[in-house]
């Protein structure tokens, strides 16, 4: 990614999500935030969401005068309009801040050159050209950019999927060389687990990309896993914090950086949740090699996401059962596309479940230790919880649960690995 040299300057990345920036009051808030850090002397670049809700409602809007079109007319002109929400944003904080005597300007996605594919509606960052930013930054104008947003090669408008604006800001806190990217919200840090479905989850003072990577992908939306994943690559230290203080009020936040900065190592240091998920069965399927290339060919060649895959003896002689989960959202295509093939891929039966929820315990510390699946799996049974299919990895062990239960499993799990606050 095209970046600048340090002159002399430090420079900070700050981003605020929607509830930060909810209203002009809030934004107001955030200026005086920002000022507190400018006067620190860092140089600074501020990334902004949409205001809270905003985001919902360009959506809402674009779908109603979009209706019933292909997604090649309806894509590129939906990023237009739901671009628009920190475009908002970005004016507002530059009248606060000049407000308070500060200079600042906003600059737009398209006027720094915030790089994208085309790919509309999740597009991804291939490149800022952080130059004349850097050099506004350093001469003492704080740079107020939207998140969420993108170019694409031919000039047009991208957004970044839901919850972008993370991504938008790791991206130029690598590009500005920054010394940190600091990550305003609505909760005081990273918690074991969703604080506001668990009341005695304890906020984490650091947490290694690794985790957060896991957390994020795996259900816990505090980060935007594809921030995550840029901050790893990268080495961006990330700071998550609350936008709800007053310069000055204690902050610490939690920071996601390297592993061999954690000094204490849990063996579980996280809860996370999907109920975004959907099981799919095949029922009675042909047991030959070839078989699951198929199916999964079929399913990726429809950019189908295919998650925790399991193959089992089926009733029938010489045949198998086979279950994966896709996202909810895409259960009713994953169901079309494998009826559509039933002849060619050889089942019987095809079944879907849509009330399934995705619960995971995260940890490095599993790398090198025993009996922490048996955990899980016995606080479950104790609580009566069926586990409908099992996928682990070094530092994580996944179990797809009836989604009546997610509550409940995740309480019962956040107790039996000790992550109660006191
Ligand atoms: P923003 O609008 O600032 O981007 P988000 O709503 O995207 O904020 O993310 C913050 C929310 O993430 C919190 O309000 C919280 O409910 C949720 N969340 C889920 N899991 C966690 C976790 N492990 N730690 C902290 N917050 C979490
Ligand atoms: N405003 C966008 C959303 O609501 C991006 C973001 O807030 O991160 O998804
Ligand atoms: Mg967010």
């Amino acid at each position: 990614m095209g970046s600048v040299e340090h002159k002399n300057m430090p420079r900070l990345v700050m981003k605020f999500g929607g509830t930060s920036v909810g209203d002009v009051e809030r934004i107001r808030r955030v200026a005086r935030l920002v000022a507190a850090e400018r006067q620190s002397g860092r140089g600074i670049a501020v990334v902004v969401s949409a205001m809270s809700g905003e985001t919902n409602r360009l959506v809402d809007l674009a779908q109603q005068a979009g209706q019933g079109l292909p997604p090649e007319l309806f894509d590129d002109e939906y990023d237009v309009v739901v671009a628009t929400g920190e475009q908002v944003t970005t004016g507002l904080l530059a009248l606060a801040l000049r407000g308070m005597g500060i200079p600042a300007r906003s600059w737009q996605g398209w006027q720094i050159r915030v790089a994208s594919s085309s790919t509309h509606g999740s597009a991804r960052i291939s490149d800022i050209d952080a130059d004349e930013v850097a050099a506004a930054i350093d001469a003492g104008e704080v740079a107020v950019i939207p998140g969420f947003q993108g170019v694409t090669e031919e000039d047009r408008i991208t957004t970044l999927g839901r919850g972008g604006s993370d991504t938008s800001a790791v991206a130029v806190a690598a590009a500005l060389k920054a010394e940190r990217c600091d990550i305003y919200t609505d909760v005081d840090g990273v918690y074991t687990t969703d604080p506001r479905l668990v009341p005695k989850a304890q906020r984490l003072e650091k947490i290694s990309y690794e985790e957060m990577l896991e957390m994020a992908s795996l259900g816990a939306k505090v980060l935007q896993t594809r921030s995550v994943e840029l901050a790893m690559a990268k080495r961006v230290p990330v700071r998550v914090l609350s936008s709800f203080v007053e310069p000055g009020e204690a902050n610490p936040g939690t920071l996601v950086c390297d592993e061999d900065e954690i000094v204490e190592k849990q063996i579980v240091s996280g809860i996370a949740y999907s109920r975004d998920e959907a099981k799919l069965s095949l029922k009675g399927l042909q047991d030959n090699p070839g078989v699951a290339a198929d199916i999964f060919g079929r399913l990726a060649e429809a950019n189908i996401n295919v998650d925790m895959i399991v193959q089992a003896p089926s009733r029938t002689e010489g045949a198998v059962n086979m279950t994966f989960t896709v996202p909810e959202r895409e259960a009713d295509r994953a169901l079309a596309l494998m009826s559509a093939a039933q002849q060619q891929i050889g089942f019987e039966q095809v079944e879907v479940k849509k009330d399934v929820s995705k619960v995971s315990v995260i940890g490095v510390g599993m790398r090198s230790h025993v009996g922490v699946a048996r955990v899980m799996f016995d606080a479950l049974s104790r609580k009566g919880i069926n586990i409908e299919n099992i996928a682990t990895s070094e530092i994580k062990i996944s179990v797809l649960i009836d989604s009546s239960y997610t509550e409940l499993a995740v309480r019962a799990l956040h107790t039996a690995y000790g992550l109660d606050a006191a």
